[in-house]
């Protein structure tokens, strides 16, 4: 039995998440004895870079290299997998929780007459039907579900999954989906990017500033720290809404959710809503002049004292 797992791309890489999803799906396959076959969708990955996607353990590539599919189109991609699921004769479809990866399952879940578990944290019990653990409420709680349709489609949490890279790699196959005008109903021009930064969802540190910093003009100490570590820049809510820092850097329930190793929070109160965008955090360290400021709760490191103190010792720390 084949599970199938479609990969994300992005500036000619495969994204980190989709590595975890390839992971996952490669576990799960060999849990149920079948094959694990990846499918990559566009032409921007090079050949290496697709069969290294054997390291993650996958068998098989499936490389639909239509350069129509190189912008992410949520209509034009579900019809693609569908196809390539139903080629393979695949039982499980596994992707990475992601906006693309929630539209493009959603779309799958009616299209294949699949049950579909979202933010998947764990490989499924089969000892008694296909049991998954998700999380819900924002990653503060739990869920464990059973799936019943016989095509099911999981939807994996970023930073749920383990990886143990080998030196295998997968084979890669050209394939051509059968894809019509119609499935282009929405065609998106062109696609504006932050350059020359580290971007807040892919970051693997985030170095994040709240109203703690008292103003637009202090954010030096914050970009220093994060220039310093290769991290993106965060901040709170009133932050971006006090016009101290764009929007997109936005952090919480109601901006950007994160998914760092690290995410250090700096001046930052530790509100429910903010918790909310930073709960798949690997690690939290927070640094709070309160000792009762409520993040400390959800920290793994805190410190307590003063921002502009602490700031730039760490920084100076981190340049040794
Ligand atoms: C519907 C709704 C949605 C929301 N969505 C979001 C969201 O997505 N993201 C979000 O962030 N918020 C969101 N909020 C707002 C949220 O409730 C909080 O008001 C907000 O997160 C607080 O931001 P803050 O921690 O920067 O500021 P404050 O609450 O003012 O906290 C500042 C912190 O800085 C500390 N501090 C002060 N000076 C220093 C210093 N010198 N050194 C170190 N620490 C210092 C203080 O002790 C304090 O803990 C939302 C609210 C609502 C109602």
């Amino acid at each position: 039995m084949s599970v199938i797992i479609f990969v994300e791309t992005a500036d000619g890489s495969v994204r980190g998440s989709s590595l975890e999803a390839v992971a996952y799906g490669a576990a799960l396959a060999q849990k149920q004895g079948g094959t694990a076959t990846a499918i990559v969708l566009g032409n921007q990955v090079a050949q290496d870079g697709l069969a290294s996607l054997g390291n993650y353990g996958a068998n098989k590539v499936i490389h639909c290299n239509d350069d129509r599919l190189n912008n992410g189109n949520i209509q034009a991609y579900s019809n693609a997998i569908a196809q390539a699921f139903e080629k393979e004769s695949a039982k499980v479809l596994v992707l990475a929780k992601s906006s693309l990866g929630d539209a493009v399952s959603a779309r799958l879940s009616v299209r294949l007459k699949a049950s579909l578990a979202s933010n998947v944290t764990e490989l499924p019990d089969l000892s008694n039907g296909f049991t998954v653990k998700k999380g819900v409420y924002t990653g503060k709680a739990f869920q464990v579900v059973t799936l019943n349709s016989e095509n099911k489609i999981l939807a994996i949490k970023k930073n749920a999954i383990v990886i143990n890279k080998t030196e295998s790699t997968a084979s890669v196959e050209t394939w051509q989906a059968n894809l019509s005008d119609a499935d282009f109903g929405v065609k998106i021009l062109k696609t504006d990017k932050v350059t020359g930064k580290v971007l807040l969802p892919e970051a693997d540190i985030v170095v994040s500033g709240g109203r703690g910093l008292k103003g637009p003009e202090n954010w030096s100490i914050i970009e220093e720290l994060a220039d310093t570590l290769g991290a993106a820049t965060g901040c709170s809510k009133p932050v971006s809404d006090l016009d101290w820092r764009p929007h997109h850097e936005h952090v919480g329930q109601t901006g950007v959710k994160v998914s760092p190793s690290l995410y250090i929070a700096v001046g930052i109160s530790g509100a429910i809503q903010h918790l909310a965008g930073v709960s798949s955090s690997k690690c939290i360290v927070v640094i709070n002049k309160d000792p009762e400021a409520p993040f400390f709760k959800a920290a793994d490191y805190g410190i307590v004292g003063d921002a502009f103190e602490i700031l730039p010792r760490l920084t100076k720390a981190f340049k040794v």
